[in-house]
């Protein structure tokens, strides 16, 4: 065996770790659960899977995970023990209902793999009953704060170019603008970065409080250069209303241009996850169960350049990721010229 895998000394002996899946799902979910399992196993931990969450928590629905039971799912998109979202957790008796069957199963620390919400459980729940856990940030949209990078955006990223570019192939042949709806909820994540990458006219995100005049220019400035098809990008909780709202305003701004709508919506969500983010799924994986047996808890592993690294659950759920403005300014410059 390797010197370096040897010379990693446990802290905390946890004779049974959990993992479950809790909140949206994202691509690459799968390929963190399997690092778990394996992780587990390699440091002689047994490893329980949950289903669905806080609900398989409380309804008791928990599966050994040897190393072989996470063969064949690391390609695999969604998250085979399933997710949900559980509104029993939010009671203190739904907590003591998943303690109770955790116990029964021997689980004396848990990995959760979800968003803010999913962090925010966990932390109450290691309040009230003790069990320690460590998050591992998986969401399509980047706006966890600790992290550089969230499990599953940069698959949903891939997703959103591929049917850019597609829309691009129709909007030229009939010299149509497009304006396509993308997930990210408060944040630009996706939006910024896809349309970067896919050569939007124009991004609308919820950060840059964007005008319709602002929109309107932009569509007037790429016709005056010469381009006769044009792609807006816009995030799904822009200021400035739905995308609908957007493309029904420009309409009646440019009565002559052929104006259409596309929401990509939850194919964003979907698919096999990218080379990223099963490499990030598989160090997140490692990275929190190797946590846990070195004494941490209430905290969610992250990455920061190309470190992993631990931020408290407090901080993680109470900040958002800040757009880098740098990023807001190079989309600017390539699209207004
Ligand atoms: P995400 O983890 O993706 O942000 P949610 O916000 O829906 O998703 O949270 C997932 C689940 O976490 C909820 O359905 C609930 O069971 C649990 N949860 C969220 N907030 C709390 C809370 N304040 N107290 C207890 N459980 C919570």
């Amino acid at each position: 065996m390797n010197r370096s895998l040897e010379s990693f000394e446990n802290i905390t002996k946890f004779k049974t770790i959990g993992v479950f899946t809790s909140g949206g799902d994202s691509p690459g979910m799968n390929s963190a659960v399997r690092a778990v399992a394996r992780t587990c196993a390699f440091h002689g931990v047994q490893c329980i899977g949950i289903e669905q969450g806080y609900r398989g928590m409380i309804e008791n629905k928990m599966i050994p995970l040897g190393p072989r039971d996470v063969s064949n799912i690391v390609h695999r998109g969604g998250t085979f023990l399933r997710t949900a979202r559980c509104k029993e957790f939010m009671e203190k008796s739904g907590r003591k209902q998943a303690f109770e069957n955790l116990k029964k199963h021997g689980v004396e620390a848990l990995v959760c793999i979800g968003g803010d919400g999913s962090f925010t459980g966990a932390n109450i729940f290691e309040q009230e009953f003790g069990i320690p856990t460590l998050g591992i940030p998986g969401t399509i949209d980047n706006d966890i704060f600790g992290t550089d990078f969230t499990l599953g955006y940069d698959t949903a990223l891939n997703t959103v170019v591929e049917a850019v570019d597609k829309i691009r192939d129709t909007a030229t042949s009939h010299d149509r603008i497009f304006f396509v709806e993308v997930m990210g909820r408060d944040a630009g994540f996706i939006a910024l970065n896809a349309g970067i990458a896919s050569g939007a006219t124009q991004i609308l995100i919820p950060e840059t409080q964007d005008t319709f005049e602002d929109v309107f220019s932009a569509l007037e400035t790429a016709r005056k250069n010469g381009k006769t098809s044009s792609i807006v990008l816009v995030s799904e909780k822009d200021e400035l209303g739905s995308v609908f709202d957007i493309a029904k305003e420009a309409k009646n701004h440019f009565p002559d241009y052929d104006i259409r709508v596309t929401v990509l919506g939850h194919i964003q969500r979907g698919g096999a996850p990218s080379c990223l983010d099963r490499v990030l799924g598989a160090r997140f994986g490692v990275a929190a169960v190797e946590g846990l047996l070195q004494g941490r808890k209430n905290q969610m592993v992250g990455v920061k350049g190309q470190d992993i690294s631990y931020t408290d659950f407090d901080k993680a759920v109470k900040q958002h990721n800040p757009l880098d403005n740098s990023m807001v300014r190079v989309a600017k410059i390539l699209a207004g010229t």
